[in-house]
């Protein structure tokens, strides 16, 4: 089961309106806590929509 700790770098396919598409990991769990690095703007996403999101992986425990 692939967990991203707290503090990990997410880049996701699809972009916040913001225009930044890169989000850290607050909390993870089945539902992750995650932060837009553009405008910190808070979101809960299910972990499995996250994994589906997730286009690259920047920083965290490997
Ligand atoms: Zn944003």
């Amino acid at each position: 089961m692939t967990v991203y700790a707290a503090g990990t770098i997410l880049t996701l396919k699809k972009a916040h309106p913001c225009g930044s598409k890169q989000w850290e990991v607050l909390r993870p769990g089945w539902e992750y806590r995650l932060r837009c690095v553009g405008c910190g703007h808070i979101l809960l996403m299910r972990r499995e929509d996250l994994l589906k999101a997730v286009k690259k992986v920047t920083g965290g425990a490997p």
